[in-house]
């Protein structure tokens, strides 16, 4: 187990442009704003998606793509560290025209439509990722 105590600094609230890239847009601005570690929400919709899910057997990640228009029920995640820069650890939940939900790990090549998102900046500690040996992701290590 692996805890630290952080508090709340503030919020960053905004929105995304249609066409960015979901994850790499978050990614930029954290490092533009000097968020080191925070959580984050989101919700809108997009023009295609790619979500990893982790095979937990073969420790590697499968990718899904969807070529369609979904909605972003919601999007949760974090920023910590990862070789001393700003990362986002998101996961996604989609909508489709039939609401029905699916999704999984947010990674290049989701495209925004529309997305307003939330983000608390938290201090108080760092979080550094590093690889984990039991499940060959990287994780929370200090
Ligand atoms: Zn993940």
């Amino acid at each position: 187990m692996l805890i630290k105590r952080v508090r709340a600094k503030d919020v960053l609230l905004g929105r995304l442009q249609r066409g960015d890239d979901l994850l790499e847009a978050l990614t930029v601005l954290v490092r533009q704003e000097g968020v080191r570690l925070g959580r984050l929400e989101a919700l809108g919709a997009v023009e295609k998606a790619r979500v990893g899910y982790y095979d937990q057997e073969a420790y590697e990640y499968r990718y899904l793509d969807f070529d369609q228009d979904l909605e972003i029920l919601a999007l949760v995640g974090n920023v910590s560290l990862r070789d001393g820069q700003p990362m986002v650890h998101a996961h996604l939940t989609l909508g489709d025209a039939q609401g029905r939900a699916f999704g999984g790990h947010l990674v290049p090549g989701t495209r925004v439509f529309a997305c307003e998102f939330a983000i608390e900046v938290l201090e108080g500690a760092e979080l550094h990722r590093g690889h984990d040996e039991a499940t060959r992701l990287p994780l929370w290590t200090g």
